[in-house]
């Protein structure tokens, strides 16, 4: 159902961290999730040559005829692109690993950073009337990346609780206050969300005191804890909110969608 209040169009939300292994793939596939189970139609846009993604959605790599590569390099439209996923109203554009080579292909094309901007703008997503975009991105502040952050309304940034975590960060900020002086000015942060945090452990709980000084508001007050559930649940093609619904994972990532989607809900974990 589309929402008369809302802009035409999806809001469309990176999920970028050049860091790997900090929960990018994790956090877009669970958000999503969760904003379908709050009625919401969301699209996962794959852009990691990893296709982390797509897998665990359950599209397998040789089932990945038509891709985000095709896309970016014009050579297939949207909708051949976009496929159904076991979720009723979860749909994905799945990544494969010819994206890796996408960036260089993409360099000598003068629209370059606006690939996937116009690509997520073609008339026929009008029909699918998704209400969210979510991109997840690869692990480097490449072209790929950049082109997610020119499609997007905001960027939505996990953060490992662990050492050096905030290091990264600044490059990160950095890049989309530049990305905001030229080429997408309404770009905002979503927020950063602390992943795989453990209030017993004394570093986790420093990363997050040190996040919460430096960037306030900006840091969600929703927090995901480590938990195995979560890490299970993509060799099992589902979202852990479907493979294990009462589970701190799950439940954290619902907090977290309700909290982006405006209503505070706080979970301690
Ligand atoms: P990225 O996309 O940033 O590279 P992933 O989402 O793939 O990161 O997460 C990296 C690894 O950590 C994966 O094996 C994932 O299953 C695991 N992981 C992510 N979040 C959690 C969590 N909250 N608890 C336990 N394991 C997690
Ligand atoms: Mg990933």
């Amino acid at each position: 159902m589309s929402d008369p209040t809302r802009p035409k169009g999806p809001k469309i939300i990176a999920v970028a961290n050049q860091k790997g292994g900090v929960g990018k793939t994790t956090t877009a596939i669970n958000v999503a999730a969760a904003l379908v189970e709050e009625g919401k139609a969301v699209l996962i846009v794959d852009i990691d040559p990893q296709g982390n993604a797509s897998t665990g959605l359950g599209v397998e790599a040789e089932q990945r005829t038509k891709t985000t590569y095709d896309l970016l390099l014009d050579e297939a439209p949207l909708d051949e692109i976009i496929r159904r996923t076991d979720i009723d109203g979860l749909m994905i554009a799945p990544g494969t690993t010819d994206l890796s080579s996408a960036d260089i292909e993409m360099v000598s094309n003068e629209k370059r950073s606006f690939l996937l901007h116009d690509a997520l703008r073609q008339p026929a997503i009008d029909a699918y009337g998704f209400d969210f975009v979510l991109i997840d991105c690869p692990p480097s502040l490449n072209l790929l990346t950049v082109n997610a952050m020119v499609a997007a309304h905001s960027v939505l940034v996990p953060l490992q609780s662990e050492f050096f975590a905030l290091e990264g960060l600044s490059q990160l900020m950095l890049t989309i206050r530049e990305l905001r002086q030229t080429a997408n000015p309404e770009l905002r942060i979503e927020g950063v969300v602390l992943t795989m945090t453990d209030r017993r452990n004394n570093l986790s709980q420093q990363v997050e005191n040190d996040a919460r000084a430096h960037l306030g508001d900006l840091v969600f007050k929703t927090v995901i804890p480590r938990n195995v559930r979560v890490s299970e649940a993509p060799s099992y093609a589902m979202p852990v909110l479907d493979y294990d619904p009462l589970s701190k994972g799950a439940q954290a990532y619902r907090a977290l969608a309700r909290e982006m989607l405006g209503s505070t809900v706080q979970v301690t974990a």
